[in-house]
């Protein structure tokens, strides 16, 4: 099993608070960077040694900025290099204000996306505008129920809590606007404050604060209360879904699977090494389908840890039986050592040979993860 990631790094205009790769180059840039794509597919062709790819994520930066013709030229490339089966997963991202039910329409009938993910991040128009993005809660809305309309009934979500100016009742609406619409997924992020964006710098120079911990907690809480009452999974820490309708991609990533990711700043993992594509997207161009990039290969501790980390988090926990063999007694022997005060005050649950966090671990688990990810 193996997953195909292409990264699309254009945006309209830069969200405040975004250190993704994406720049605001225009068509020509497009179009000259969909070429190189297509070449990198045919270069990187056996990555995986494997050409069967269970999924096909298309992020960025701004996916549905691209036109349809390049869309379905990069969709139609990849098709043609890579083996999908017939129920394959194949999300694309896209902003509120690029969706129209026409379009969603085209999508799913002409060039088979059978997955949405839409970057709302909050519907509440002041916060919109803080974070300098594009669309209306209103547009949100809308574009929610256009997808739902023209067929693409697997549509995610994301949201941001956390925001300066955000507190309980403004979350609490947020969610009740989401959760009214027809979405199966959502995925919820704290807001993380990197040093290199306008946010890093407004809160450098206290432009702006950010709320309490404890506000953001008190949103969390909230956050699995209202998608649990709704009827959501809550399947990894910062994401929800309803029954069967949890993310294939991105838990391919938590287990462990090898995936090929293409494009400006994609990364890849052939089981054992990380290799990260250079993150300049004229670079990118140039390169025309053979990027600069740069390789890690992880240490057995390394590897323990981020297996711990990714498991962890998620509701299916951690195989005991599968990281004992992968890791060996000693690593297994910390590992139960640094949860048994955990186990004890059942933030911690151990069931046979699964060790996962419990209702109330979800809730501080960053502490939990970092006791149990010292293995070395
Ligand atoms: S739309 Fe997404 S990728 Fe683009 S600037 Fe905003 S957060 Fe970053």
């Amino acid at each position: 099993m193996a997953g195909l990631y292409i990264h699309i790094p254009f945006c309209r205009t830069r969200c405040i608070y975004c250190d993704f790769c994406s720049s605001t180059l225009g068509d020509d840039a497009q179009a000259r960077y969909a070429d190189a794509l297509c070449n990198e597919m045919d270069a990187r062709r056996d990555y995986c040694h494997t050409r069967r790819m269970e999924t096909l994520y298309i992020g960025g930066g701004t996916p549905s900025l691209l036109n349809d013709t390049l869309l379905e030229r990069i969709l139609c490339h990849a098709r043609r290099v890579f083996d999908f089966p017939v129920d394959a997963e194949v999300t694309v991202e896209a902003n509120p204000d690029d969706i129209n039910p026409a379009r969603m329409r085209r999508w799913k009938e002409v060039l088979g996306i059978n997955r949405l993910s839409m970057g709302v991040q909050s519907f509440q128009e002041a916060e919109l505008r803080w974070m300098n993005r594009r669309h209306t809660g209103r547009q949100a809305r809308e574009a929610v129920r256009s997808a739902y309309e023209a067929g693409l009934e697997n549509i995610s979500i994301d949201l941001i809590y956390g925001l300066p100016g955000s507190d309980i009742h403004s979350w609490s609406d947020t969610l009740r606007q989401a959760l009214a619409l027809p979405v199966c997924h959502l995925s919820a992020y704290c807001l993380s404050v990197e040093p290199r964006t306008p946010l890093g710098k407004m809160c450098a120079t206290k432009k702006t604060v950010l709320p309490d911990e404890e506000v953001s907690e008190a949103q969390y809480r909230l956050l699995v209360e209202a998608t649990s009452k709704a009827g959501f999974v809550h399947y990894e820490i910062s994401n929800f879904a309803r029954p069967t309708y949890h993310a294939r991609h991105n838990a391919a990533y938590w287990d462990g699977t090898p995936y090929l990711g293409l494009g400006a700043g994609a990364h890849s993992f052939d089981g054992h090494t990380r290799r990260a594509n250079t993150d300049n997207v004229q670079t990118y161009i140039n390169a025309d389908g053979h990027p600069p990039f740069t390789t890690e290969t992880l240490s057995d501790s390394e590897r323990a840890n981020e297996t711990v980390f990714t498991a962890l988090r998620t509701a299916k926990g951690l195989d005991l039986r599968r990281f004992r063999k992968q890791f060996g007694d000693d690593a297994l022997r910390y590992i139960l050592q640094q949860a048994a005060r955990h186990l004890a005050t059942h933030r911690l649950v151990r069931e046979g040979d699964t060790l996962r966090l419990s209702k109330e671990g979800v809730f501080v688990s960053d502490s939990i993860v970092a006791d149990l990810m010292d293995v070395d």
